[in-house]
């Protein structure tokens, strides 16, 4: 088992558990998914696996170790994190952006060698971003920002790749762009995504969240059934395989729309 963890709960406030005795694992080269509704603990639970949050109770093992005794360093060798804020205080450049993932590898003040330097170069590439390397990250769009942070975590050079809604306010274009290049890395991938569809065609595994619990695991084609997308999300929804894709493809289904009239076959 690549990444896993044990009946983890995280509560902000006592009694009231966001993460509640959570079990999940991820397996080398997986790309697993988080879905569940906003509030239902996604973000907590990720926080505690790259340990932005220290859980009260649970285990994290990666590659067989024990993920909460490792010094930090140690976890950041092992795990990239890609977040939804991008704001940074200073203005830096792609390409110092990009390096500030050698960090964990580095003791301070540490200069950057020649083998850092080829290795920003590469991930920069990887993602079309080269050109753009002399360029303030603050003058970026988001599409891009979010690309230069994905070149971050690949220089960080880590064991697994948590994303957390990486491409939550992007246009569909660069939401497809950013998880095709994640998936096109085959690194081991952890991402809580919010758009369902996004999640059927680039998951090979869901986990649901709900109330701070998961409430289900599977294949994208197992978990998101009309049935289970209404459980969990209170949605009518028509899914179907799509004939291009070979994914589920989820249509929802608003509550004007009458069903019994859908199925009849007369919806105008
Ligand atoms: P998701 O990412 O699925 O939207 P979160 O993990 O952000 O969910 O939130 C889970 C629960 O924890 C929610 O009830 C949310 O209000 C609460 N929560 C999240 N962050 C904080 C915080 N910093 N302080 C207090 N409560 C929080
Ligand atoms: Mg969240």
């Amino acid at each position: 088992m690549y990444l896993e963890v044990k009946d983890l709960t995280y509560a902000y406030r006592a009694g009231q558990e966001a993460v509640d005795h959570v079990s999940m694992n991820v397996e080398k080269g997986e790309f697993v998914g988080v879905i569940g509704p906003n509030g239902s603990g996604k973000s907590t639970l990720l926080k505690c696996i790259y340990r932005a949050l220290r859980p009260e109770s649970g285990s994290i093992s990666l590659c067989g170790e024990d993920v909460l005794s490792m010094s930090y360093r140690q976890s950041a060798l092992r795990m990239a994190v890609v977040g939804q804020e991008h704001d940074i205080p200073f203005d830096f450049t792609v390409e110092e952006i990009a390096a500030m993932g050698r960090s964990p590898h580095k003791r301070m003040f540490d200069i950057d060698g020649r083998e850092d330097r080829q290795i920003v170069a590469d991930a920069l590439r990887k993602l079309g971003m080269e050109e753009l390397s002399g360029r303030s990250f603050r003058s970026l769009s988001g599409g891009e920002k979010q690309r230069v942070l994905i070149a971050r975590a690949l220089v960080q050079e880590s064991d697994l790749l948590i994303l957390d809604e990486p491409t939550n306010h992007l246009d569909i274009g660069y939401q497809l762009q950013i998880l095709e290049l994640v998936k096109g890395l085959g690194v081991t991938v952890l991402a809580a995504i919010h758009d369902l569809n996004l999640a059927a065609l680039y998951c090979d595994r869901l986990y649901v969240m709900k109330d701070g619990k998961m409430v289900l695991e599977g294949r994208p084609e197992e978990v998101l059934t009309p049935e289970e997308i209404y459980r969990v999300y209170g949605v009518r929804s028509l899914v179907e395989r799509n004939r291009m894709t070979g994914k589920s493809s989820i249509t929802f289904l608003p509550e004007h729309i009458d069903l019994q009239e859908l199925e009849s076959g007369h919806v105008a």
